[in-house]
C-alpha cells in the first residue's frame, strides 16, 4: 500500500534527506525545491534508467543535451509567445491568485469567495535578459519544454548521424514555468526536469507510433515499481488539447493529492518542424503553422524515391522527473507492524533506483581491524560501478537497519568478529529482513544479481 498522505513523503523526505524547500534559511522561495544526498542519488538512478531504455537499449534514438537559454524567435514560431498560458483569475476578497481550471463552482480556492476577476491568459515562460544591455529586445527565455531544442537540431542531429526516420532524440534536462499556484511538493514546481523523446515517423504512420509509445512508456513506468492498477490512461479531449497536438494522451498516477498527469505523450504533427522551417510553402505541411521568415533551414528528410521533400510527424513522450521520483516514493513507502507490535517504515524501491545499494556495518566502531575490514569490503564493492555503497560506521546495528529500511537500501552488510576468521558476513534483506551468511567473497555476485536484474 502506498504513503496515506503526502505529509509523510514530506517528512521522509526532509528527515533523511531527500529533498528539501530550496534557499530555506531565508524563508524559501515558492515552487522551487533541492535534492539532497540521497535525493539526487535517486534521481540520477530514475534517469539514467530512462536513458538507457530510450536510448541504449535502441538504435533508432539519439541524444542530445542542449542550451537552456533560447533564442526568443524559438519559442516565437513554436507558438509558445502567443499560446503558452494559462488562465489567471484573482479574488477580489483576498487577493489570491489562482488557475481558473483549478477552481470548483467559480468560488476562491483560500477563502470560498465568489467575487473573483474575469480569467485572463498568463504566459507562462521566463525571460531574462542576455548580455550587459538590457533593453526591450535583448532577452531570451528559460525554456518551457526541452522539446524546441531538440526541433532546432533536428538537421544538425540528421546530419550528423545519417538518421532516417523512423528515429528519435531524446533528451533530459531543465525546464522552467512560471506556474500560478506551485504545490503539492514537487508535483507542481517553477523549476522541474522533464525526459522527452521526440520520435520522427512518416505522416500516416504517426497514429500507430502512437499508440507504440503509450505501450512503451507504460510499461516503462511498471518496470520502476509503478502498480499498473495506479496508472490511468486519459485520452486528452480535444477541446484540452495543445496548439500543437492532433492527439494527446496522459498518463495519470494516483499522487498522495489526487490523479494527476505524470507524463503526456503527444502527437504533435509536423506542427514544430513545419514551424521552424523556412519556404515553407515548398513544403507540404498539414498543421496550421505561423509563416517563418527567420530561420535558415528546411527541418524535413527527402523521400528516398520520389525525391519530394516531407516534414516527418513527431510523437513525443514527455515524462517529469520530479513527478516520477514522487510517483515512486509514494509507490514504495510502506509502514509495516512487526511480530513484536513495533512499526517499521520501508522504503521497497526498486534495487536499481534505491540511492544506496548496500551499507557496509561494522559491528563495533572502534575496533580498528573490523572497521578497516569493512572499508575494504565497501571499496571493493564500490568499484563495480553499480551505484552507491556507504560504510555507516554508528556501532549500532538496529539503528542502522532502520536507517536504511527507510531510505530503501536493499541490502545491509554485517562485519562481525566471526567475518575476521571465517571470511563471512551476514547480509540482511531490505524486504523480508531474513538475514544470510555468505562469504565475502560472493558479496560481488549477490549485488549484481540483486542490481542487474
Ligand atoms: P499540467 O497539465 O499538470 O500542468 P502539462 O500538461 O502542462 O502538465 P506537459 O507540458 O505535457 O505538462 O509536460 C510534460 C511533463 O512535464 C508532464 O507530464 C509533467 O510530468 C512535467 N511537468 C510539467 N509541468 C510541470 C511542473 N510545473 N512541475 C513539475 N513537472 C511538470
Amino acid at each position: 500500500m502506498p504513503a496515506q498522505s503526502m505529509d509523510q513523503l514530506v517528512a521522509l523526505c526532509k528527515r533523511r534527506g531527500f529533498i528539501f524547500q530550496t534557499n530555506e534559511i531565508y524563508g524559501g522561495l515558492q515552487g522551487l525545491y533541492d535534492y539532497g544526498p540521497l535525493g539526487v542519488e535517486l534521481k540520477e538512478n530514475l534517469k539514467k534508467s530512462w536513458w538507457t531504455k530510450m536510448v541504449y537499449s535502441r538504435d533508432d534514438v539519439e541524444g542530445l543535451d542542449a542550451a537552456i537559454l533560447t533564442n526568443k524567435k524559438v519559442l516565437k514560431y513554436s507558438g509558445h509567445e502567443d499560446t503558452f498560458t494559462d488562465p489567471l483569475v484573482d479574488c477580489k476578497d483576498c487577493n489570491n491568485r489562482m488557475r481558473e481550471d483549478h477552481i470548483k463552482d467559480s468560488k476562491c480556492l483560500h477563502c470560498g469567495s465568489s467575487n473573483l476577476t474575469e480569467p485572463r491568459p498568463f504566459n507562462l515562460m521566463f525571460k531574462t535578459n542576455i548580455g550587459p544591455v538590457s533593453d526591450d529586445d535583448s532577452y531570451a527565455y528559460l525554456r518551457p519544454e526541452t522539446a524546441q531544442q531538440i526541433f532546432t537540431n533536428f538537421k544538425n542531429v540528421v546530419d550528423a548521424t545519417s538518421k532516417t526516420i523512423p528515429f528519435g532524440i531524446a533528451q533530459i534536462g531543465k525546464a522552467f514555468r512560471n506556474e500560478i499556484t506551485p504545490r503539492n511538493f514537487i508535483f507542481r514546481v517553477r523549476e522541474f526536469e522533464q525526459m522527452e523523446l521526440e520520435f520522427f515517423v512518416k505522416k500516416g504512420n504517426d497514429e500507430e507510433w502512437h499508440k507504440y509509445w503509450v505501450e512503451e512508456r507504460i510499461n516503462w513506468w511498471v518496470e520502476q515499481g509503478i502498480e499498473k492498477d495506479n496508472i490511468e490512461v486519459l485520452n486528452v479531449p480535444q477541446e484540452e488539447l495543445s496548439h500543437y497536438s492532433k492527439a494527446t494522451v496522459d498518463l495519470m498516477y494516483k499522487f498522495p493529492h489526487g490523479v494527476e498527469e505524470l507524463e503526456g505523450i503527444a502527437n504533435r504533427t509536423d506542427f514544430d518542424l513545419g514551424s521552424h522551417s523556412k519556404n515553407q510553402d515548398e513544403l507540404d505541411i498539414d498543421a496550421k503553422i505561423n509563416k517563418n521568415k527567420e530561420s535558415n533551414a528546411r527541418l524535413a528528410v527527402q523521400d528516398i524515391e520520389t525525391k519530394a521533400w516531407e516534414v516527418p510527424y513527431v510523437i513525443e513522450p514527455s515524462a517529469g522527473v520530479d513527478r516520477g521520483v514522487l510517483a515512486i516514493l509514494n509507490e514504495s513507502y510502506k509502514e509495516e507492524t512487526l511480530e513484536n507490535g513495533k512499526k517499521r517504515v520501508v522504503l521497497a524501491i526498486k534495487p536499481h533506483l534505491a540511492p544506496i545499494k548496500a551499507a557496509i556495518i561494522p559491528i563495533k566502531k572502534n575496533d580498528s581491524t573490523i572497521v578497516d575490514f569493512s572499508k575494504d569490503v565497501k571499496d571493493g564493492l564500490q568499484k563495480l560501478g553499480l551505484g552507491r555503497i556507504v560504510l555507516e560506521n554508528t556501532g549500532n546495528i538496529g539503528k542502522s537497519y532502520r536507517k536504511h529500511d527507510e531510505i530503501g537500501t536493499p541490502v545491509c552488510i554485517t562485519i562481525d568478529f566471526d567475518t575476521l576468521n571465517d571470511r563471512t558476513v551476514t547480509v540482511r534483506n531490505r524486504d523480508t529482513m531474513e538475514q544470510q551468511r555468505v562469504d565475502v567473497q560472493d558479496l560481488k555476485d549477490l549485488l549484481k544479481d540483486l542490481l542487474l536484474q
